[in-house]
């Protein structure tokens, strides 16, 4: 349900998508804070339960602010149907649990978000589903693990925190070959620098916690597809167990769309000069950036996203004792598991986000001790830099034991 013609350009239909004025005609997108809806009469209560009519029923069902919402999101992405929930983890929770049943197997790369990697290791082991990882980058590993029929294919790219980029073409071919459905993950990449429904995804998820609120309001998520497996998949499990997105909140998300290219396209222009910066630092041993030449992958990264994005992880020498030295050091750049946001924020992997999954894990992962994950933010890019120089600075002694 939208007014507005779905072939505006992206960086339009961040501002006017899927917008339904009431008759008050008011500018900005109004905020239905209701639970539920009354009905003119008995027969049209009927008629709505019946789904002759095209009613709002109730607000874990649907509700205005938040159709909204989900009209916008898919116009941005290009998919025909998308629903929003309360968080990330719901959405991605409710793509899996709505798509999967017992004895069924899936596949996943194993740089994956915390939440998402618990899902896949632990829960659904619980409800007999098969659940094998594999190193996102290695295609040969993929193959050999989607030659038997698999249900469901899991990934992100780029990774959390080490901005692995995963080949989502290769993958998906391989994925539709095994009969599974491929969910990307694109929160890092933000659905305007990467379209995974274009290189073959079957379904994109997102944290709008991140960059689509992007001003560390609230939480929420969404899942984007084709609207069969949308309607008939998805949404009759949101309908019943309720991860419903506030319509506060859907409200909030609506505004953060109209600046998102705005702040995506600015942090992207900081996170390239902080790169290039990090590197010329004798503090720091790497720096992995997507488009950056030293990337591994950054030929698959210029194929799949139209820039690298706002995250940038660099390792300092001296392990987590250089780490936590260099991370107390700064003065703007605050420490925060949170990502995506208008402020700088920057983590310690090993000892927060990814202390759970074990040394070895991260090992695997390519997580080490002196890894720092910078979600780079709107400030000003010199400020930045003079605060990342302070903090480095306090690794003076270490850098000159390594030379
Ligand atoms: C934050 C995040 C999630 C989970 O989102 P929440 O809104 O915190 O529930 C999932 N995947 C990635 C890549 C994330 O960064």
């Amino acid at each position: 349900m939208s007014d507005t013609p779905p072939n505006f350009r992206p960086g339009t239909a961040l501002i006017h998508g899927g917008i339904q004025r009431s008759h008050f005609g008011e500018t900005a997108e109004a905020l239905y804070l209701t639970s539920g809806f009354v009905y003119d009469s008995a027969e049209q209560a009927e008629a709505t339960f019946l789904n002759e009519v095209d009613r709002y029923q109730y607000s874990r069902f649907d509700n205005p602010t938040v159709a909204m919402l989900e009209a916008r999101l898919a116009q941005i992405e290009g998919a025909e149907a998308c629903r929003v929930m309360a968080s990330g983890m719901a959405a991605v929770h409710g793509a899996l649990f709505s798509h999967l049943k017992t004895g069924d197997r899936v596949v996943a790369s194993r740089a994956l978000f915390g939440g998402c990697f618990w899902i896949v290791s632990t829960l659904l082991l619980r409800f007999g589903i098969e659940a094998e990882f594999v190193d996102g980058p290695d295609l040969d590993q993929w193959r050999a693990a989607l030659a038997k029929p698999t249900q469901l294919v899991l990934l992100e790219t780029p990774s959390n925190p080490m901005l692995e980029i995963v080949d989502i073409a290769a993958i998906s071919k391989l994925a539709h070959a095994a009969g599974a459905i491929v969910v990307v993950d694109n929160v890092f990449a933000t659905p305007l620098l990467q379209k995974p429904l274009d290189f073959g995804a079957d379904v994109v998820v997102y944290s709008c916690t991140k960059h689509i609120d992007g001003q560390g309001r609230v939480l929420g998520g969404a899942v984007l597809g084709q609207r069969k497996w949308i309607e008939e998949t998805l949404q009759p499990f949101v309908r019943n167990t309720g991860p419903t997105l506030s319509a506060f909140n859907a409200w909030l998300l609506l505004k953060g769309l109209e600046t998102l290219k705005l702040r995506v396209d600015a942090a992207t222009r900081n996170a390239e000069v902080i790169a290039d910066f990090l590197a010329t630092r004798p503090e720091v041993s790497r720096v992995w950036y997507p488009t950056r030449k030293d990337h591994p992958q950054h030929a698959l990264a210029a194929r799949q996203m139209s820039a690298g994005g706002t995250m940038v992880t660099f390792e300092v020498r001296g392990g987590k004792g250089g780490a936590f030295r260099a991370m107390n050091g700064f003065r703007l750049i605050a420490l925060s598991n949170n990502l995506g946001d208008s402020k700088s924020l920057a983590t310690h992997p090993a000892t927060t986000t990814h202390m759970k999954i074990g040394p070895e894990e991260r090992a695997r992962q390519g997580i080490t001790d002196g890894a720092i994950r910078l979600s780079v933010g709107l400030e000003d890019v010199a400020d930045l830099t003079e605060d990342l120089a302070r903090g480095l600075g306090e690794l003076a002694p270490i850098a000159h034991a390594a030379e």
